[in-house]
């Protein structure tokens, strides 16, 4: 008698074998079915055939969207699905509702979100950013702060180029919220050439609660954030809530009125 490894597969074996080799693994997995189905309906070879790799293109299309959602580096999920457009008296809607289609990041235009802390910036660049990522772009989110921090750590092992050459090649940079910070001569340079990289040929989303007059002062007064600021401005979109409500300390979540802390809106900053 033969022993196992002496038997011939079948077709049926060495296709799932092949295809086990090929990564098609929904196909794989959708055979038997789609095999009693074909026979069933009597499907013709073109049908059948179409059906499998519908299902393939599915799943692959699914796991690189998956990929693309970890890379981003979003810090939480969020989406205009639990997004209020009533919350805020001052928020032009229709822009907001616009920039969804996500022209601008074919165009490589760029996006100040502008507004008191807490009137939803993070929630919508988050929104779009995942948007974004469905849409089959790749995107980056970074808090300002934060990519700050990296790109001066970069200074010292001379890392700076390859990490703006890696910055450049992402169809949406998020940078969210640009604030007063302790400022190092070094920022407004490093954010510049972040900038500069991508200026003209891929978009780049910022958010800040100052309004962008006072953004020189929050990087140290630096000689190039005239020009950083060109840059960002030229063919941008604006989201600006001005006067904005915070969703923080006046949302549903809030605590009740007479329990909220009085003043706590710091001067000088966006829509006050
Ligand atoms: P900002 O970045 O402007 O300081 P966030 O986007 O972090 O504010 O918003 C603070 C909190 O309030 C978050 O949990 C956010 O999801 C929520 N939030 C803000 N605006 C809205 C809104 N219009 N609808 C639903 N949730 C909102
Ligand atoms: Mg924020």
């Amino acid at each position: 008698m033969a022993r196992d490894r002496d038997i011939p597969p079948t077709t049926l074996d060495e296709l799932r074998r092949d295809l086990g080799r090929l990564k098609m693994h929904a196909i794989a997995a959708g055979l038997d079915e789609a095999l009693d189905q074909a026979a069933t309906l009597e499907q013709g070879y073109v049908t059948f055939f179409a059906g499998l790799v519908a299902k393939q293109v599915l799943a692959q299309t699914e796991s690189a969207a998956q990929s693309r959602l970890k890379l981003a580096g979003f810090p939480t999920t969020k989406t205009f699905d639990t997004f209020d457009w009533t919350f805020q008296a001052n928020l032009n809607i229709q822009l907001v509702k616009d920039l969804m289609n996500l022209h601008f990041i074919r165009q490589g235009r760029p996006v100040l979100v502008l507004g008191r802390p807490g009137t939803g910036k993070t929630h919508m660049s988050i929104a779009y950013g995942i948007l974004a990522v469905h849409a089959g772009y790749t995107v980056r989110h970074f808090a300002v702060t934060k990519l700050l921090a990296e790109l001066y750590a970069g200074l010292a092992d001379n890392t700076v180029e390859r990490m703006v050459s890696r910055l450049s090649r992402v169809d949406l940079l998020i940078l969210d919220d640009l604030r007063q910070v302790t400022p190092k001569p070094e920022y407004a340079g490093l954010l510049f050439e972040v900038i500069d990289a991508r200026h003209g040929r891929k978009s780049t989303m910022l958010s800040s609660n100052l309004s962008v007059n006072a953004w020189g002062k929050a990087l140290g007064n630096s000689t190039v954030t005239p020009s950083l600021v060109d840059r960002l401005m030229e063919r941008a979109h604006v989201i600006n809530i001005k006067r904005g409500r915070s969703y923080r300390t006046d949302g549903p979540e809030a605590p009740p009125e007479h329990e909220r802390p009085a003043g706590l809106q710091p001067e000088g900053e966006e829509g006050a």
